[in-house]
């Protein structure tokens, strides 16, 4: 039998899930650990340069909102990304339509220069037609925050397929383990909505723990029902199977549950104080009170229950 040492890694991409799982890997006794990175730096969405094809989730850097000084801009979408942009480009532009399918439940104080619309229906051009029968002609510029899809082109679709026009991922187990490689093939970092660090650390946790033989508290049933068991779980939901990998439904699919389960697999201690809840829903509750608000908060840790929300200067 192969020794675990023995065992070669490879990680494809050197974002913030492939760094954490080299460095796990290499906590763990592997000695061969290679990582292919296709760009010339480390760090994937983290590290955002003017010169890189890539978007990246700061903002602050990447949309220099001065840009849209006295424009006129459409946003099509409200989602945490829409709203984020809508607040940086709105303290700039003349005017921001922001558009989306359920504009009127946005229960959100916009700034006076932001206009709520219903969704499009399509685009020529510079104009937008919209579900209502309405046109904006007067744009300057179109942002789509309309979410993404997953893809795997460097893939064999026989042995991943995604599903559900891009939003399910095809066989796995616990959103991270190939369901007929379960030692042997993972895709780290796939859920959505939840803390991305944390969601990282726990699958590579486990992810070790399964090429080690070590995982445990579940049975080979489990596996091979976990996607039809997601889905169902979405149906009686009645969520969308776009949803399967998000943690949207705070009954259906915790967060805080799921670390709590992927601990158990492995044995390793769940490190999630009840503050890191704590946290989270402070900074939910804020980004649906006053989306243009919520950044203006720095927390501070004080122990595992207590923490402090004080508005910072940025
Ligand atoms: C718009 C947006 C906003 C987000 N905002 C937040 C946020 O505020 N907070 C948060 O916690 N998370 C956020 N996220 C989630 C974000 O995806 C994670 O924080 C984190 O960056 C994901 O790390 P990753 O390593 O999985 O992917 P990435 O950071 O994308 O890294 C993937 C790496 O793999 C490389 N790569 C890809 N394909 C190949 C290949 N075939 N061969 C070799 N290398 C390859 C890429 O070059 C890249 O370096 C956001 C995501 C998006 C898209």
């Amino acid at each position: 039998m192969q020794l675990k040492s023995e065992k070669s890694i490879c990680i494809i991409g050197a974002g913030q899930a492939g760094i954490c799982a080299a460095r796990r890997c290499y906590e763990a006794g592997f000695k061969d650990i290679t990582i292919f990175e296709q760009s010339n730096m480390i760090g994937g969405l983290w590290n955002y340069s003017d010169k890189l094809d890539v978007h990246s989730s700061i903002y602050d850097k990447l949309l220099k909102a001065e840009i849209f000084e006295e424009k006129t801009v459409a946003i099509i979408g409200a989602g945490l990304t829409g709203l984020d942009i809508c607040e940086q480009v709105s303290k700039y532009a003349d005017k921001v339509y922001l558009l989306y399918k359920e504009i009127d439940v946005l229960p959100y104080e916009f700034p006076q220069n932001v206009i709520k619309l219903t969704q499009p229906n399509d685009a020529k051009n510079t104009n937008l037609y919209l579900a209502n029968g309405d046109k904006l002609t007067d744009l300057d510029t179109v942002i789509y925050c309309t979410g993404y899809k997953f893809d795997f082109p460097f893939l064999d679709p026989n042995i991943i397929k995604v599903k559900v026009n891009g939003k399910l991922v095809s066989p796995l187990f616990e959103h991270v383990a190939h369901r007929d490689y379960l030692d042997s093939f993972f895709i780290i970092g796939l859920p959505c909505l939840g803390i991305a660090t944390h969601i990282i650390e726990h699958q590579v946790s486990f992810a070790i723990s399964l090429i080690n033989g070590e995982a445990t508290g579940f049975t080979k049933e489990d596996v091979d029902k976990w996607e039809e068991k997601r889905i169902k779980e979405l149906f009686d939901n009645n969520e969308s199977l776009r949803h399967f990998h998000y943690f949207h439904h705070p009954l259906s699919f915790s967060q805080w549950e799921y670390y709590k389960r992927l601990s158990n697999y492995t044995n390793i201690p769940n490190y999630c104080p009840p503050v890191y809840e704590k946290i989270w829903f402070h900074l939910l509750g804020n980004v649906q009170k006053t989306p243009c608000e919520y950044r203006k908060y720095q927390y501070k840790i004080l122990n595992d229950e207590e923490f402090e929300a004080e508005p910072w200067n940025s």
